[in-house]
């Protein structure tokens, strides 16, 4: 049986007061609960004081990215070390928002290329975090444009495929199916669709993991949509973003996956 795992991606969102103030109100909340995996990703800055609220409580912290290098002359960068050394459990890798590949664009069309992941820098990230023994939360999901194009399966198996490419241990393994078009939209996808992606990229994991590896779906869920969503049998709970950011929300999509 596989623990359900909600996680919340704060994104660029909360100066570092107050993420540690949201983060002590969500541990009051969630207590000592533990039938969920629960876990935030504040920025990096706040990753430190957070980690530091939530020392004594059931809920692990993230970064929402990493680079690959452990150190070295990187300008700007954050190893999978550093994320570790502040305290954190989980990764979260190749989100769309990184890939250039946005549900709602709020930033200039020609500025995309900046945002410039790919398959191969995943899986760097994917090993670079697995070396530093945090579990990784590896993002998938197609566009709009590939849905209606009948490409979603296919998209997402080239992700999967070059994200995992080499990387031969994958029993901590978490894969978020997040449709690029969910994501902040309010557009949720329909649970039986949900459903059937998670199988698919469940059926993509090689085979001694497939059972073991946990598929999350991610996109617009909140507390009206969750329980519908986690009751799924190929859902294993949630990447969470905008419900996430208000403590009495989260709490409210972390019992939808008990
Ligand atoms: C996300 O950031 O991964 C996400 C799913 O965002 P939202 O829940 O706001 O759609």
């Amino acid at each position: 049986m596989r623990k359900k795992i909600v996680v919340g991606n704060w994104k660029m969102n909360l100066l570092s007061a107050e993420a540690a103030t949201r983060a002590a109100e969500l541990a009051k909340l969630v207590g000592f609960e533990d039938s969920v995996e629960v876990g935030i990703c504040p920025a990096f800055l706040s990753l430190a004081g957070v980690s530091l609220v939530l020392r004594e409580s059931v809920i692990g912290v993230g970064s929402q990215d990493v680079f690959w290098k452990s150190s070295g002359a990187f300008t700007g960068f954050v190893s999978a070390e550093m994320v570790r050394d502040a305290g954190c459990r989980y990764a979260v890798i190749g989100h769309s928002e990184r890939r250039g590949r946005f549900g709602k664009l709020e930033v200039e069309e020609s500025t995309l290329p900046f945002f410039g992941e790919t398959d191969e820098t995943v899986n760097l990230k994917l090993k670079a975090t697995l070396a530093a023994g945090l579990v990784p939360i590896v993002c998938v999901g197609e566009s709009l444009a590939e849905r209606e194009a009948g490409q979603t399966d296919a998209v997402i198996a080239a992700q999967i495929a070059g994200a995992l490419d080499g990387v031969e241990d994958l029993s901590t393994l978490v894969i978020a199916y997040e449709p690029v078009w969910a994501i902040g939209t309010g557009k949720v996808c329909d649970s039986t669709e949900a459903n059937r992606v998670c199988g698919f990229i469940r059926s993509q994991v090689p085979e001694a993991y497939r059972d073991h590896v946990r598929v999350q779906y991610g996109g617009s869920v909140n507390p009206g949509n969750a329980a519908e969503l986690f009751s799924q049998p190929e859902i294993d709970g949630g990447l969470v973003g905008g419900a996430s950011l208000k403590p009495e929300d989260f709490i409210q999509v972390i019992n939808a996956a008990k």
